[in-house]
Order: structure tokens, then C-alpha cells, then sequence
């Protein structure tokens, strides 16, 4: 029987973007023209799929390698899964590097987005900008950074900027080892994403509960299902009339969990309680204190 609740992290072949960030394998990295086309088609594939569903609700969140909104498919595919009923929410990890008016079409209340800032890339200015287009379609997001030490500054900026109810979070940068921060850094960090030491030292896994393979799946462009982005072993394929079987609760097998896409579904740390319908695209209820409760 298909589960009441399903939420999908979908990452297609896509692997080029349009920024040159010094610290992603992505930066600059273009796609041929026929990986380009098979990424569309497997995309239009799983809104097919998806417009199906209609015995469940489904959350979507698109992981692309490379950046995907600057691709019209993906941009149709999101204003159309946000205009089906089942659809609880369709997010994206972007850049936010593209024009918004694609946004009109899609059902404001169901479309999120998990910004990332890249400084060095584009201006603040520009990326606020993008910001205030979305506060002005009412469309919920969150903005997080890649925590180098050089970007704190920009970091608190961002912080003085944006909307004061936008859950801000750092991602720990981890190419320099532990030692990367200093006391002084940490103290900043932690004032403007409280949640950041759960990023930094990620959670102890193995053999812990998480609803990755049982009420949350990770899927390819060919429709292959693994429980989750980094536990590579297949479990199914979504296009398989008797996938459903394969879903079902599975301890961690790993013994570290460090993205939030990840331990996001681990029960005891609440994340599920404490972003609610923001949970996909890591933004938190716009009147919430900021969170207290979890901990690695
Ligand atoms: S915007 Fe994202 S995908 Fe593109 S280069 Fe920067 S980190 Fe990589
Ligand atoms: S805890 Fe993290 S690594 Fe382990 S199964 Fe869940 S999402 Fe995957």
C-alpha cells in the first residue's frame, strides 16, 4: 500500500552550474547537450510519475549537483508540481541566480527554496534583491552560506539584511580540518544559526532511527531509490509498479551523518517539530524563537 506521506530528494544527471565557487567540484563544469536532453526527459519522467500519485502526499526536493533553475525544464516541472493538490511542498537547492518571473506561475503557498549565498559570485545587493522577489510572491525560503572564515563577514551582513524571520545557516567548512574556526568565529556562528554545531559535527549514525527508506527516498534520473543521498545501496526503482514494498524502517547504516538533508529525518532530533512544512528547503516557522532543542 503506498504510504500517506512521501517525500522525495530528486538529483538528475545536471551537473553544471553557471557560478565557479573555489570550494565545489561544480563550479563552472558545463553538461553536453545530450546529458542536458536525457536530464530532461528523466525529469519530465518523474513529473509524470508524480501527477500519478494521487492516493498520497508527496514533498519534493530537488538536490541538483550543479545549479538546475537556470534550466527552463526545471523551472516548468516546479510551477507544475506546485500546482497539484497532491504536492505538499516542491523545493530546490539554488543559487537564486535567475530571473523570477517564471514564479507567477506556480502556486505560492507550495513552491520553497534553500538559497544558498555564494560570496564572490554575485553581490549581496543582487541576491536580496532576489530575496524581496520572493517575499513579494509570499513564497518561503531559507539562505544559508558556506562557512569559510573569510565569509563571516559578509555572513553578519547578510544576517543585518535580510528579513529578520529568514532562518540563516551556515554550513560548517570542513577542507581545513577541525581547527578552522576560532573561539571568536564559533561565538558569531552560533548567534546567528543555532543549529550550526549539529552541521559541524554532524550526528553520530549507526544503528540510530531515520525515516530515509521508509517515509523519505532519494531518487535518480533514471528513477533508481537509494534510502538517502550518501547510503549509496539501491532499494527499488520509483518507476517499478511494487516499489512501495520496498519501503519499510531501516536503521542507519553509517556511522556519521553531516547534511542536513540527511539527519533532517532522524526523529530524535526534532527536526521534523521544529521546521514543520519548512523541513525540505531548512526553513523554519517564520515566528518561531529561534530553535533550542536539538543537539548532536
Ligand atoms: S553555485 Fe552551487 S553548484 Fe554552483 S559552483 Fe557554487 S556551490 Fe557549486
Ligand atoms: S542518518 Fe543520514 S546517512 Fe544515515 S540513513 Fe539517515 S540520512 Fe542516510
Amino acid at each position: 500500500m503506498a504510504p500517506a506521506h512521501l517525500d522525495i530528494l530528486y538529483r538528475g544527471p545536471l551537473s553544471s552550474c553557471n557560478y565557479a565557487c573555489p570550494y565545489c567540484p561544480f563550479a563552472k563544469r558545463r553538461d553536453s547537450r545530450e546529458t542536458l536532453a536525457r536530464d530532461a526527459a528523466q525529469l519530465a519522467r518523474f513529473v509524470a510519475w508524480i501527477e500519478g500519485q494521487t492516493a498520497r502526499s508527496l514533498g519534493i526536493l530537488f538536490t541538483p549537483w550543479g545549479e538546475a533553475l537556470i534550466r527552463p525544464a526545471y523551472r516548468a516541472a516546479m510551477a507544475r508540481l506546485s500546482r497539484l493538490p497532491q504536492v505538499r511542498r516542491v523545493a530546490a537547492q539554488t543559487n537564486l541566480s535567475w530571473p523570477t518571473g517564471w514564479l507567477d506561475e506556480c502556486a505560492p503557498e507550495r513552491i520553497a527554496f534553500w538559497c544558498t549565498f555564494h560570496p564572490g559570485e554575485t553581490p549581496l545587493d543582487r541576491f536580496l534583491g532576489r530575496c524581496a522577489e520572493l517575499d513579494a510572491r509570499g513564497i518561503g525560503y531559507s539562505v544559508g552560506i558556506v562557512g569559510k572564515r573569510e565569509h563571516l563577514p559578509v555572513l553578519a551582513e547578510l544576517r543585518r539584511r535580510l528579513r529578520p524571520d529568514v532562518y540563516l545557516w551556515v554550513n560548517a567548512y570542513r577542507d581545513e580540518g577541525p581547527h578552522h574556526y576560532r573561539a571568536d568565529d564559533l561565538a558569531l556562528i552560533r548567534s546567528i544559526d543555532p543549529l550550526f554545531d549539529v552541521n559541524r559535527t554532524g550526528i553520530r549514525s549507526r544503528g540510530l532511527a531515520c525515516a530515509t527508506g521508509e517515509s523519505v527516498i532519494s531518487v535518480d534520473g533514471d528513477g533508481e531509490v537509494r534510502r538517502c543521498h550518501t547510503v549509496k545501496a539501491r532499494i527499488g526503482n520509483l518507476y517499478d509498479p511494487d516499489f512501495d514494498a520496498a519501503l519499510t524502517p531501516r536503521p542507519c547504516p553509517l556511522a556519521q551523518c553531516r547534511c542536513h538533508i540527511g539527519y533532517a529525518h532522524m526523529p530524535h532530533l526534532g527536526f521534523r517539530e521544529i521546521f514543520g512544512a519548512g523541513l525540505l528547503e531548512r526553513a523554519l516557522p517564520p515566528s518561531d524563537a529561534p530553535p533550542q532543542g536539538a543537539t548532536g
